[in-house]
């Protein structure tokens, strides 16, 4: 089934005792056990499962073509079960340029439990050659990036991983499987903000991991989830299952919409550098072309000016609002080094946009008269 039909259909059932077309919420923390001591209906306490959870789970394995998936409590609990789910000693490769979030939970919180971790340019094959050791396990890629919109190559990474007997996760919350599928580019995992585009609507939090085989690791990362506890909740599963129906349409005119403003914002005599992968100036365009069907909705742009004048176009949009994240519906603008705080390595000049659903023609207006009433601000004094 292609997938668009997957994300209509993946993970639905009629509902048996009314016939509901859209899934009941089953808020129920504990299900009757029968006489005989047994679960007849399969569900015993809604940490261990729960049916939207379980909707939820195998609509996301569906799309990203996996044998097996878990829901947790946000993104970064997904990201963290599968650090739990390494034995210590354990080394993993890890992109220079990531998640500011998942680099803290990386650096500050998983290297006291045993972990060790090597950050490198995940854009370059060699220097992640160079960076595995005999006990490493993991490698860990995020494309596009956030928010440098870098590109990694999935297939010569997997393979690298491979060739050292270790896994290759990849964070596909940018651009989810409607645009990259890298389990089929050789990844054994991918795990997803879900609190992004794969809800949508900027109204729930959770994460979701995707393995290709159901073996040991994912039995492995279940146990974690159910004993762990870090679950995604039911409602939250039911409204990030109502956003996958959607994502098909939603991703492609985010992606067109990025375009856009990405192409006008490269012409923009204000602007210094943008950071997009369906620009043909952008390093990584050529893989992106290759493992990407779309290039996604992030644009991420430097202003001429520094951080002052950075700030300035931010303080002037009418339309966009300035927010973090990404993945809603609405247009969010950000200038990300002051929220990744001391010591990032964003240019204190770049503001990130989620380029959200509106027409792309007001997306750029705004920003055209941001950046005319920015720069006229800078020449006034
Ligand atoms: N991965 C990426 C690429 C993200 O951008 C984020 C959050 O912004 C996360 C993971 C973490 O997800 P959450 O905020 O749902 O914990």
């Amino acid at each position: 089934m292609r997938l668009e039909t997957l994300a209509v259909h993946a993970g639905s059932r009629i509902d048996p005792a009314t016939g509901a077309v859209a899934p009941p919420l089953y808020l129920s923390t504990t299900f009757e056990r029968a006489a005989d001591g047994s679960y007849p209906r399969g569900y015993i306490y809604t940490r261990h499962s729960n049916p939207n959870r379980e909707a939820l789970e195998e609509a996301v394995a569906a799309l990203e073509g996996g044998a097996a998936a878990m829901a947790f409590a946000s993104g970064s609990a997904a990201v963290f079960a599968i650090l739990q789910a390494l034995a210590p000693g354990a080394h993993v490769v890890a992109p220079k340029e990531l998640y500011h979030g998942l680099a803290r939970l990386f650096r500050e919180i998983a290297t006291a439990w045993g972990l060790s971790f090597s950050f490198v340019d995940m854009t370059d094959p060699s220097a992640v050659a160079l960076a595995i050791r005999p006990e490493t396990r993991l490698i860990w890629v995020e494309t596009p990036s956030n928010p440098m919109l870098r590109i990694t190559d999935i297939s010569r990474i997997a393979a690298l991983a491979h060739q050292a007997g270790a896994r290759c996760i990849c964070d596909n919350t940018m651009a989810t499987p409607i645009l990259q599928r890298p389990l089929t580019l050789g990844a054994d995992g991918v795990v997803h903000s879900a609190t992004k585009y794969l809800g949508g609507h900027s109204d729930a939090m959770g994460g979701v991991v995707v393995l290709k085989e159901e073996d040991h690791f994912a039995r492995r990362l279940r146990e974690i989830q159910i004993t762990g506890g870090a679950i995604l909740s039911p409602f939250e599963s039911w409204l990030i299952l109502r956003g996958l129906r959607t994502l098909p349409y939603r991703m492609r005119v985010h992606s067109e919409n990025a375009m856009r403003v990405a192409s006008f914002l490269a012409q923009h005599p204000a602007v210094e550098t943008v950071h997009y992968p369906g620009l043909p100036t952008h390093p990584g365009h050529v893989v992106a072309a290759r493992q990407m069907d779309l290039f996604g909705g992030l644009v991420s742009f430097q202003v001429r000016g520094g951080r002052e004048a950075a700030f300035r176009v931010a303080g002037q949009v009418r339309l966009f609002i300035r927010a973090t994240s990404f993945g809603g519906p609405e247009s969010l603008i950000e200038h990300r080094a002051s929220v990744e705080g001391p010591g990032t390595a964003t240019p204190d000049n770049l503001l990130r946009l989620a380029i959200g659903l509106e027409h792309p023609d007001d997306l750029i207006e705004d920003l055209d008269q941001a950046l005319r009433a920015a720069v006229s601000d800078i020449r006034a004094p």
